[in-house]
């Protein structure tokens, strides 16, 4: 019998203003687990991810986390349960230092990574701490986008294409960072483009296609047909 899950997405539809992005997705992650949204640009997975912490208001269908339902709840009520989201454009303050970005949100829940924990993860941003937030790499600033929700307490991880715009060497570093995640037990769901990142760091893979869940395949299965999922993402 498998675990019940961590967070159960149910014939979710999503609306920005008149316009509906979201057609009835449904999927679910389970503790512990890495799951990847995969899909084309304007498939919907960003508004999914932003559905899920309710920075869409409009939305219908249901979305449990640990059994409660999502639908409805305002966003600071949603990251008290534990939801942590790390958005595309990472939302580093510029003019702040790395250590005031990494101590601007609030502690949430407790289990939250303390400071000595947090630089032991990223190195780079202890040696960092005072740089001002326009000083960082890409790299570094995608980093303090993690560290910061990992200091809140979050147990699931929303993060979006963590890898873009960075050089190999960077991504590689990140997928590394993203497997520790995993191996302490945090459940994650990336929105990811590369799929050569996906399939080192993921245990399933769900495709979305016009706001819907077109296809669903573990990570062993996508790497036995890569033909599968590169026709879904026209590569
Ligand atoms: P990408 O990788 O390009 O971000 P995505 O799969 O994450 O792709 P979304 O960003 O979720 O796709 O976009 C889904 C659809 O919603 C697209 O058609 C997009 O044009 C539309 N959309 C996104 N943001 C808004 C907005 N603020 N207002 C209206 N429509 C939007």
């Amino acid at each position: 019998e498998a675990a019940a899950p961590s967070l159960d997405v149910c014939d979710l539809s999503a609306w920005y203003a008149e316009s509906r992005v979201l057609h009835g997705m449904s999927f679910d992650v389970r503790p512990g687990e890495l799951l990847t949204l995969i899909g084309r640009n304007g498939a919907g997975k960003t508004t999914t991810l932003r559905s899920i912490v309710g920075l869409l208001q409009k939305r219908t269908g249901a979305i449990r986390f640990e059994g409660r339902d999502l639908i409805g709840m305002r966003p600071f009520e949603i990251a008290r349960l534990g939801i942590g989201y790390c958005p595309e454009e990472r939302a580093i303050f510029s003019s702040l230092s790395v250590k005031e970005n990494l101590f601007l949100p609030p502690v949430l829940k407790s289990g939250g990574m303390t400071e000595t924990e947090l630089f032991e993860t990223f190195p780079n941003l202890k040696a960092r701490s005072a740089s001002q937030g326009t000083k960082l790499s890409g790299g570094e600033q995608q980093m303090l986008a993690i560290a910061r929700i990992l200091r809140t307490g979050a147990r699931l991880l929303l993060l979006d294409e963590p890898s873009e715009g960075l050089a190999p060497v960077i991504v590689k570093e990140i997928g590394e960072i993203i497997k520790r995640l995993k191996a302490r037990g945090f459940t994650i769901i990336l929105v990811e483009q590369n799929l050569h990142f996906a399939r080192l760091v993921a245990d399933r893979h769900v495709v979305v296609e016009n706001g819907k869940v077109v296809d669903v395949m573990t990570n062993a299965e996508l790497a036995a047909d890569m033909g599968r999922v590169k026709s879904y993402l026209g590569v």
